[in-house]
């Protein structure tokens, strides 16, 4: 922010400028910190909301920061997918999550009807034009020993607006072999409803801003025929609604009595460590 006459951004923003040196400060060090194992995974639940049951987790990144300290995802993953970091970055992530649900899955088995802890690990735009992708992830599941049902990879539902063929291959390609592809934060983007039937998805993932106009008493009521209507559409398509945000009961209830399937929010839980989520599905388990 230069002040010198004629400069039409003469206003000096100390802010700014503190912002763009963090920025060039944090891009400089992001292929580093994957080197030096400053990334780590938060998981927070996903719920059943018919019986509460803990079904799963997403996996959500971290960078622990020698000199920033904590560092969530939307302050570097901007940055990594403008320097291409996110492509062995998400590798990174996947990789990581996965061998966590395998752990889950030893440790905690499960009630069969249940099936095994899933993981849902967020994908990038940039990770779906890249060609590793689909290889990358069969191996990954193969060095495991995870079944592809129980990943879930979550795609934003503006990074498949007007997606062509090429770039769906991949994703369909991962659907038949049995992994879920759900459309995250749903109801954000110019969403064309009709084109849903055209995506491998199996899951949409309701956004947050849904959830909050749930805090009122009475809820907003064309916002609870939108949840409906988008609930029933979805269900029509076989797809199954996850809400996210999920913070008080009341919107528990309102989202569960609108017909939505799974939840997620600090209602149940904030993300955290791997250990946590094991706890809370065994309490879940034991009653
Ligand atoms: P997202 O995929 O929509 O993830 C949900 C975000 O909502 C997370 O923020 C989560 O901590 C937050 N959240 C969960 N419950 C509540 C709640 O009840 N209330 C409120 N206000 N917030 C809640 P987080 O962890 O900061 O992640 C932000 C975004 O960063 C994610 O949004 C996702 O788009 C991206 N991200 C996170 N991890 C990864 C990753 O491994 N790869 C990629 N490509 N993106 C990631
Ligand atoms: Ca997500
Ligand atoms: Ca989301
Ligand atoms: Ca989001």
């Amino acid at each position: 922010a230069k002040s010198a006459g004629g400069n039409r951004f003469e206003l000096a923003d100390p802010e700014a400028d503190a912002r763009a040196i963090t920025r060039h400060g944090l891009t400089t060090a992001l292929p580093t910190a994957l080197e030096r194992g400053e990334f780590f995974i938060e998981y927070q639940p996903l719920v059943h909301l018919g019986d509460g049951s803990v079904r799963g987790a997403e996996a959500l990144v971290r960078w622990l920061h020698p000199q920033h300290g904590v560092l969530g995802p939307d302050r570097f993953i901007p940055l990594a997918e403008h320097t291409g970091l996110i492509v062995p970055l998400g590798r990174w992530v996947l990789e990581q999550s996965v061998r966590q649900a395998r752990e889950w899955r030893e440790l905690h088995g499960g009630p069969e009807e249940m099936g095994p802890l899933r993981i849902n690990v967020n994908l990038s735009p940039c990770q779906l034009t890249h060609p590793g992708l689909v290889q990358d992830t069969v191996d990954i599941l193969e060095r495991t020993g995870v079944e592809p049902d129980a990943l879930c990879l979550e795609v934003t539902e503006s990074a498949l607006i007007g997606a062509d063929d090429d770039l769906l291959k991949p994703l369909r390609r991962l659907a038949e072999m049995g992994v879920d592809i759900a459309l995250d934060d749903f109801g954000t983007g110019y969403s064309n409803l009709a084109n849903l039937r055209r995506l491998p998805v199996s899951i949409l993932k309701l956004d947050r801003s849904f959830t909050q106009s749930m805090q009122q008493f009475p809820a907003d009521p064309v916002d609870l025929k939108i949840v409906e209507g988008i609930v029933s559409l979805a269900h029509s398509l076989d797809l199954a609604v996850t809400v996210e945000g999920v913070e008080t009961g009341a919107q528990a209830e309102q989202l569960r009595v609108l017909g939505c399937d799974t939840a997620q929010g600090w209602y149940y839980a904030r993300p955290g460590p791997p250990e946590r989520l094991h706890e809370l599905a065994l309490v879940d388990a034991t009653g």
